[in-house]
């Protein structure tokens, strides 16, 4: 593993009226725990339920009602810590972090700020085929706030307090991206660890995963400038654009002879621009202390090596296990292991077949069609089983590959067997040499001169087959047409 990864060298720097510029992105990803219930609660924590339906005492902070830790979403944390080959911290502490908002019925958010449950890991990525590793700094869990509603009625604003208390996993990275691509190389990773986990459904749609965004800018070599923060980024088009808007802003306003505020900025997709929200606020301003309700979570090593053996097989191991089982290449093996579900598929597909073979039918044409649908793989009309069975007739030579794809799209639109939709309708390939040798003898017969000048130039040999196959209603095996075509012709 060591080896493939290279440090990382800056070829991302971008052109400024005084030369070249380094541009330095941090991230904070707030995943939401996937747990039928809240942090401290046992509401519900299920999307979409009318206003205020999900919400207990302790959510909406009623005098004298108490948190109680929900154990599931300390495991998910710890499963979460493991997946991104984390330090697990046996004793972390909750703290109130103090502001007001009218969302916040607590006045404080319960989260983790000196003690975290998880400290320094690593996640490798993969950008233009260049492996490189982002450093994570913590994981720590924290409650999500209500949700304000400005836009129902002009004079009131209204509060829904559903997702109050609702388990967050705030996961800080080191500073250890240099360009958009590699920001966004490194969410989608994360996402794809998250969701083979089960940690999180990690639906940037459904707000259960949003970024914020820490961009600098520097001088290659120079100290780290100062950065923005922005808030709350819910798709990963647009954090690669609000890094690319926010670094050319920076840029402008230090060689117009100005400096960067340190502060809290939004990006608005719709004008491809940031704006600021508010002067950047320090941890001291939150006065942070441990929640007197909460005594220090401990948990035992034993615990989690129990977790630990519980984990799946992750996207790391899986593309290698996929480029040395099927002798798959990095590019395939990345492109099926990028979803659990594809990989799963793409295995009951290549059991007991070619790997390599059935990677590039899973890939070119199921995923090529189901991109063009815009379904997902769990949406797919064609099973695991009924494309195994399709590169089964060809792997057997049953069918040709040209009648394959015929079959494919059978399949597809009508569902069936393959292999008896193959019987049924005729599509057998004909290996008959006999049958064979009798189309290519009419076909030679018809076109004299075309022979003629097959035999002077082999390659034009290539007429012939296509001749054949027409004829044959692609049906004819190429490698016996093509045998047969070059004896025929003294080839
Ligand atoms: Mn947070």
């Amino acid at each position: 593993m060591q080896d493939k990864v290279k440090a990382t060298t800056n070829t991302n720097l971008i052109e400024g009226a005084t030369g070249e510029w380094e541009i330095i992105v941090g991230l904070e990803v707030h995943a939401q725990v996937a747990s039928a219930s809240k942090l401290f609660s046992g509401a519900s924590t299920a999307f979409g339920g009318d206003p205020n339906s999900h919400v207990s005492l302790v959510d909406a902070a009623m005098p004298g009602m108490l948190p109680v830790i929900n154990s599931e979403c300390i495991a998910q944390a710890v499963r979460t810590g493991l997946g991104i080959k984390a330090e697990i911290n046996l004793k972390s502490v909750f703290d109130r972090k103090n502001y007001f908002y009218p969302d916040l019925p607590q006045g404080y958010q319960i989260s983790q700020y000196k003690q975290p449950i998880v400290g320094e890991g690593e996640v490798e990525i993969d950008v233009d085929g260049e492996a490189m590793k982002v450093g994570i700094e913590r994981l720590h869990l924290e409650q999500d706030a209500g949700k304000s509603i400005h836009d129902q009625h002009p004079e009131y604003s209204y509060v829904d307090l559903n997702r109050s208390g609702v388990a967050l996993m705030e996961i800080v990275s080191k500073p250890d991206m240099r360009s958009a691509k590699q920001a966004q190389a490194y969410v989608t990773k994360l996402r794809t660890i998250l969701r083979y986990l089960g940690t999180s459904d990690a639906d940037m749609e459904k707000g259960n995963l949003r970024a914020d965004v820490n961009v600098s800018v520097r001088k290659p070599g120079d100290e780290l400038g100062t950065r923005c923060e922005i808030k709350n980024v819910n798709s990963i088009r647009f954090i690669g654009q609000a890094i690319e808007v926010e670094a050319r802003r920076q840029i402008d306003i230090i060689e117009d002879g100005g400096t960067i505020d340190q502060e809290t900025r939004l990006f608005d997709s719709v004008k491809g621009e940031t704006r600021s929200m508010r002067s950047k606020e320090e941890a001291h301003d939150y006065r942070y202390f441990p929640d007197p309700d909460l005594l220090p979570l401990e948990i035992t090593q034993e615990y989690v090596d129990d977790l630990e053996r519980g984990l799946p097989e992750m996207p790391d191991e899986k593309k290698d296990r996929f480029m040395r089982d099927f002798g798959l290449s990095d590019y395939d093996a990345g492109v099926l292991i990028a979803e659990r579900e594809k990989a799963d598929y793409f295995e009951k597909v290549a059991e007991g077949r070619d790997g390599k073979f059935a990677a590039n039918w899973v890939i070119n044409e199921l995923f090529g069609r189901l991109n063009k649908e815009g379904l997902s793989i769990a949406a797919s009309p064609v099973s695991a089983a009924q494309l195994g069975s399709i590169v089964g007739l060809i792997a057997s030579e049953t069918i040709s590959g040209k009648i394959a794809k015929d079959l494919f799209e059978i399949v597809w639109s009508e569902g069936g067997d393959p292999a008896e939709i193959v019987e049924k309708r005729g599509m057998k390939q004909v290996t008959d040499t006999g049958a064979i040798e009798k189309t290519v003898d009419e076909i030679m017969a018809a076109n004299p001169d075309k022979v003629e000048q097959a035999k002077a130039k082999p390659n034009l040999m290539g007429w012939f087959v296509g001749q054949v196959m027409k004829a044959s209603g692609g049906k004819a095996n190429p490698k016996a047409v093509n045998e047969i075509l070059k004896k025929k012709l003294g080839i």
